[in-house]
């Protein structure tokens, strides 16, 4: 079926109102749940031809996370999805008000490639549990990923409910240029401007996942043995091919070399070796050769080696940068870690607020007074204190961006409200009507109203 065929199937398939009963939604969101259970093993396999990432990883970071969405709204569709009555006040008298959650229609999410599993099925499950009709396009370049989720999802569930697109650039551009009543898109700032664009044409909401260059700040009053451990972990998970590790270290001055020693201490203990099985590859050899480019060789503190055959980049901390180099211009997503020292702890938030407002920002210390200026003055999507990453294990947790890094957000009952609207209602009595709201109008209508409004 061509791809124009099946989005006017789920526009109609939307119109007979079968999404919008609980029971269905219910139904189909436990055969999803099924199928990855009992497809977990093919969809790890697919995961690690397409970039060498362990069961282990995929489990932690993709699947549990899913399995997670679905019961989480298995759980809380009945109440999600309820009408609530709010309060009707004196201008709006004699009546009721009541808000109700109604799903759009027929939705695209389209996926990143580094969290294949999570970043296109997260989305697609707040979709379905809001009672809408999906299309999901994968990433293409996570290839063997995007296929297992085709071959399942399409195997299983009716095209005029839930499809998966399997396309790249040309096939996205076309399939943009059709109307959707929401377009989800994680992916890069560059691309989502792409999306934008092409859902203005049809006044298409959008939510936007995007990247940036997030920061984690480390000064002398931290506790650096758990702040190097926990940095060391979130940058090189995935390979650092995460778009909420942190992209640069800004460390305080007098603590400097100690710390780096011990992130340099956490990096050896945790054996990212070519061979070891927990480390994953480089996606392609383009991002391999784009990110080798990034590693000034005068500035390596530890690592820098590679192998081109197992597209293996090594843990690698680069140091003495400051943010004039090329490595701070862009985005690594990857296993490079660039450090700037600083003295003042205002200042650098100063020139944090300089750059784009990133993704995720992450602040180590025990100091009150730091915590409170990096949640005052910095903006970003959502971050930690203390940690990296673990914000997003919180489904109470909205995530998204903010500016260049993305527009509205979703996990939990923001996932399900991105992908719903508020319906309201008034209900009036058909009694009771005061007559001074009806022309012709007078002086003492005015006044009288002016004490009632
Ligand atoms: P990308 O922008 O290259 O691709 C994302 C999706 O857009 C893919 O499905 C791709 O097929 C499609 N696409 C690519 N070029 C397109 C075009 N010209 N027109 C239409 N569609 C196009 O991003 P990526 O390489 O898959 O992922 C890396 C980026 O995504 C990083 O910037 C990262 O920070 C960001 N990211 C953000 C989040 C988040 O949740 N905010 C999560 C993961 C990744």
């Amino acid at each position: 079926m061509e791809i124009q065929e099946v989005v006017s199937s789920q526009k109609a398939f939307f119109k007979t109102h079968q999404t919008k009963n609980i029971k269905f939604r219910k139904m189909y969101l436990e055969k999803l749940r099924d199928l990855i259970i009992k497809n977990e093993d093919l969809m790890c396999e697919a995961i690690h031809q397409d970039f060498g990432k362990s069961k282990f990883d995929t489990f932690t970071t993709e699947l549990s996370f899913v399995l997670n969405d679905i019961d989480y709204y298995l759980k809380n569709i009945n109440s999600l999805s309820k009408s609530k009555s709010v309060r009707t006040n004196l201008s709006t008298q004699i009546g009721k008000s009541s808000i109700h959650p109604e799903p759009l229609g027929c939705v695209l999410v389209i996926g990143a490639w580094n969290y294949p599993y999570q970043l296109s099925l997260s989305p697609m499950i707040a979709a379905l549990a809001a009672g809408n009709c999906c299309i999901l396009k994968p990433s293409e370049i996570a290839e063997n990923t995007m296929k297992v989720m085709s071959k399942l999802i399409n195997e299983n569930f009716p095209p005029e409910y839930l499809y998966v697109y399997e396309g790249g650039i040309d096939e996205t551009t076309e399939l943009l240029k059709l109307k959707f009543d929401k377009i989800f898109f994680t992916g890069s700032t560059k691309v989502g401007k792409f999306i934008y664009k092409a859902a203005a044409e049809h006044l298409t909401p959008v939510v936007l996942e995007l990247g940036g260059k997030s920061p984690a700040i480390v000064t002398k009053d931290a506790d650096l043995e758990i702040a190097a451990k926990r940095i060391v972990w979130g940058k090189f998970l995935n390979a650092g091919q995460t778009c909420v590790a942190p992209d640069y270290l800004l460390v305080e001055e007098s603590i400097h070399e100690q710390f780096l020693e011990m992130v340099r201490k956490y990096i050896t203990e945790f054996q990212y070796s070519p061979d070891a099985e927990h480390y994953t590859r480089i996606i392609n050899r383009r991002n391999f050769d784009r990110l080798l480019k990034l590693i000034d060789k005068e500035k390596i503190y530890f690592g820098g080696n590679s192998d081109e055959n197992k597209l293996y980049i090594e843990p690698t901390l680069l140091n003495n940068i400051s943010w004039e180099d090329d490595i701070m211009q862009e985005e690594i997503f990857g296993p490079i870690l660039p450090v700037i020292g600083f003295t003042n702890f205002n200042l650098v938030l100063n020139s944090i607020l300089e750059q784009e407002k990133p993704l995720a920002a992450y602040l180590f210390t025990r100091n009150s007074e730091e915590k409170e200026a990096f949640t005052a003055k910095l903006s970003f999507g959502g971050g930690c204190i203390n940690d990296v990453i673990m914000h997003l294990g919180n489904d109470r947790l909205p995530f998204g961006g903010v500016g260049a890094s993305g527009m509205g957000n979703y996990h939990g009952k923001y996932g399900f409200e991105a992908f719903s609207h508020q319906k309201s209602i008034l209900e009036k009595a058909t009694w009771g009507e005061p007559n001074i709201k009806y022309p012709p109008y007078s002086e003492k209508k005015l006044s009288w109203i002016r004490k009632l409004l």
